[in-house]
């Protein structure tokens, strides 16, 4: 099989894309064959070696994918069955998806929803599905529509791309922070209502600041996440998935003890089951399928190692799905 290889001999950290026998694939009750996986930004954090996702070498990344079972020693999926997984160490410290097969234990697949095609739920992938865990969390602490604008940061990445796609369909009011400006065409397609300089967010800020967000989606970290923080209105909550702009937070706790405004934290990785399955149909039902293509860019197996350059240095726009048949 093809697959992207990441090596570590001599403390030389490699990318390749290389010919691997499958009978070196892990251990695990089903083996898939691989139609499509994605670039997230943890799995070019992995194949660019930027930071230290990988725990284990020889690694093939990709943390998640979607395809079709060859082989289950697995009561709940059969030969033909069409799945995805998303996250559990795949890709990090289990063999992932960007190679045509994938071995797997069970209890990590999800069956692809019938909405989807393997395409369309990879275009979703990850960062899509994280995205709608941020939605699910912004609902559970009852930010609705009424209560005002909700900030989506790294708007014109992953996460970003399909938060807005699905706050907006819900009928929320997006406000999308991004660094790029020639994307706002791009961003209020997906149903932006308002775009604002990911600068005025990215510096060390005030405690507390003037309020304006109900609710937010976080894809950087840092001082962006902070800040986020000392702006959200009296009872809000903001939802942290990400670090692009990084692991830091330099904040006070401010806008807790005086604003009542939760901190929620979002893990798509280790993420319970039945959060995930809810997760999943509910991105049937909240997402404008039409809107997929329009989030994502597709490309091959080969072009995978320069593509994670690409988003490394914040050039990628949207969802990276990567054919692994060609
Ligand atoms: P992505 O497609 O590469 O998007 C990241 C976006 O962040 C970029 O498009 C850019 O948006 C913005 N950005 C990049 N560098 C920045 C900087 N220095 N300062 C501020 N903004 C910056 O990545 P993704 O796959 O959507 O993932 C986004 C983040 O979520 C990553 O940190 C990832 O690790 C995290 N994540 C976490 C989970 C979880 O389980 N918690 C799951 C998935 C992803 P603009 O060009 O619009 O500014």
């Amino acid at each position: 099989m093809k697959a992207i290889l990441i090596e570590n001999a001599d403390e030389k950290y490699q990318s390749s894309l290389t010919e691997v026998d499958e009978a070196r694939l892990p251990d695990g009750e089903v083996t898939v064959a691989v139609d499509y996986s994605t670039l997230n930004y943890k799995d070019s954090l992995a194949i660019t070696g930027t930071s230290p996702v990988v725990r284990q070498f020889p690694m093939v990344p990709g943390i998640d994918f979607a395809g079709t079972v060859t082989d289950s020693a697995s009561d709940d999926f059969k030969t033909g069955d069409k799945v995805i997984l998303n996250g559990w160490g795949v890709g990090e410290v289990h063999w992932g998806g960007l190679a045509q097969k994938a071995r797997v234990k069970s209890d990590w697949l999800v069956p692809l929803p019938a909405a989807f095609t393997p395409r369309q739920a990879m275009g979703i992938g990850t960062a899509g599905y994280t995205a709608m865990l941020c939605v699910l969390g912004l609902e559970k602490h009852g930010v609705t529509p009424d209560k005002g604008e909700i900030l989506v940061t790294g708007a014109a990445g992953g996460v970003g791309s399909v938060a807005i796609a699905l706050l907006a369909k819900l009928g929320y009011r997006v406000v999308a922070s991004t660094g790029r400006a020639s994307e706002a065409e791009y961003l209020k397609g997906l149903g932006a209502s308002d775009i604002i300089d990911r600068n005025e967010l990215s510096e060390k800020g005030r405690p507390l600041g003037k309020e304006r967000w109900a609710g937010a989606v976080d894809a950087v970290g840092s001082h962006t996440l902070a800040n986020i923080c000392a702006t959200t209105k009296y009872g809000g909550t903001v939802t942290a998935c990400g670090l692009a702009q990084g692991f830091d937070l330099p904040a006070t706790v401010m806008p807790f003890i005086l604003r009542g405004v939760t901190l929620a934290g979002i893990d798509s990785v280790y993420c319970p089951k039945e959060r995930r399955l809810e997760a999943w149909n509910r991105l049937a039902v909240d997402l404008d399928i039409g809107l997929i293509d329009a989030m994502m860019t597709e490309i091959s197996l080969s072009d995978a190692i320069k593509t994670a350059d690409q988003q490394m240095a914040g050039q990628t726009r949207g969802r990276v799905v990567v054919d692994v048949n060609r």
